[in-house]
C-alpha cells in the first residue's frame, strides 16, 4: 500500500492505473477510522479493481469553535487499518497543499445546505463539497463510496456530481453499528460512560417511530412521540427529529422513500442517525 501525499505523484499513479485498464474505488475519509469506513473499503473492493483512501481532516467543514483541533487524529492506526482493508493508496494531503496561499474559490449548495445539518452550520455542505470536488479532480475516480451514516451529505454528493457533470458514480454504503445499535462515529469517544449507556436510546426511538408510522399511527404524532421518548432518555436537546423525502430531502408526508432523521445532543457531543422507512 502506497502513502501519498503530493498531488504530482498521485496523478502519475493513477494515469498508470487507468492506463492498464483498472478502475478506481474512492473512499474519502477524515481518519479516526472505525468498521463503519471499512465497511465502505469493502463496497468500493466489489466494484473495481483498485481502491484509493484519503485522510483529510478539512478545515472548511468545521465552524469556529467546533473541534478541528481536538478531531481524533491517528494516521499510524488508519493507515494500519487501511491496509489490512485491502486499499492500494492512502492520499494524505497537507491542509497548504489542498488550501495554498491564495486559494479563492467557492462552491455553494444551495438550499439543501441550509436545511437539518445545515440549520446550526449554514457553510458546512458547502465545505464539503469544496473538498469533495477537489478531491474527485485529484483522484480522478471511477466510483466514491459514502456513507449513508451522513445522509444529507450523501444526498449533496449526488446533487454535486449531477450538477457539474462530475463522471464518478456514487454509491452509499449502509450505517455500521455497535452491538447495542448505536451507529460507529468518529466522535463516538467523547461521549463518557453515562452518555455512552444513553446514546443506543437514538436508534431504539428510530424504530419505535418507524413502527408506530408504518402501523398507521398519525406521522406527527409518531415523531412527538419519539421527541419526548428521547428527552425522557436523557438526551440533552434534540435538533431535529423529522420524516424527510430520501431523495430531495423535503418535507413529507408520504411514507414511501422516506427516511427518519436525527440529529441530538448529549453532553458536549452532537449524534446523527436515520432510518429508511419503507
Ligand atoms: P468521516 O471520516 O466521519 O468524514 O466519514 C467518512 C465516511 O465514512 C463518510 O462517507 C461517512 O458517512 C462514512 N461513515 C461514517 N460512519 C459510518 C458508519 N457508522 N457506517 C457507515 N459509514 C460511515
Amino acid at each position: 500500500m502506497k502513502i501519498i501525499s503530493d498531488i504530482t505523484e498521485l496523478h502519475d499513479y493513477i494515469l498508470a492505473l487507468k492506463k492498464s485498464g483498472s478502475t478506481i474505488s474512492f473512499v474519502p475519509t477524515m481518519g479516526a477510522l472505525h468498521k463503519g469506513h471499512l465497511s465502505l473499503v469493502d463496497i468500493a473492493r466489489e466494484n473495481s479493481d483498485k481502491v484509493i483512501a484519503s485522510i483529510f481532516v478539512n478545515p472548511a467543514q468545521f465552524a469556529a469553535g467546533e473541534d478541528f483541533a481536538k478531531y481524533p487524529r491517528d494516521a499510524e492506526r488508519d493507515i494500519a487499518m487501511f491496509r489490512q482493508a485491502g486499499v492500494s493508496v492512502v492520499y494524505m494531503p497537507e491542509t497548504d497543499l489542498m488550501y495554498p496561499e491564495g486559494f479563492a474559490t467557492a462552491i455553494s449548495v444551495g438550499k439543501i445546505g441550509k436545511i437539518l445539518e445545515g440549520i446550526p452550520r449554514p457553510h458546512f455542505f458547502d465545505g464539503v463539497a469544496l473538498v469533495v470536488n477537489k478531491l474527485f479532480n485529484i483522484v480522478m475516480p471511477d466510483f466514491a463510496v459514502f456513507g449513508e451514516k451522513d445522509y444529507q451529505q450523501l444526498v449533496i454528493v449526488k446533487q454535486l456530481v449531477r450538477d457539474f457533470n462530475i463522471p464518478v458514480k456514487i454509491i452509499g454504503g449502509a450505517i455500521i453499528r455497535e452491538d447495542d445499535g448505536l451507529a460507529m462515529s468518529s466522535r463516538n469517544i467523547y461521549l463518557n460512560d453515562h452518555e455512552r449507556s444513553i446514546a443506543p436510546f437514538l436508534y431504539k426511538t428510530l424504530l419505535n417511530v418507524r413502527e408506530k408510522i408504518i402501523k398507521g399511527d398519525k406521522i406527527l404524532q409518531s415523531i412527538d412521540w419519539g421527541r419526548d421518548e428521547l428527552l425522557n432518555k436523557g438526551f440533552d436537546k434534540i435538533d431535529y427529529l423529522e420524516l424527510r423525502d430520501s431523495i430531495t430531502l423535503a418535507e413529507t408526508g408520504v411514507l414511501e422513500n422516506s427516511r427518519l432523521l436525527a440529529a441530538v445532543r448529549l453532553g458536549s457531543t452532537r449524534l446523527l442517525d436515520n432510518l429508511k422507512v419503507i
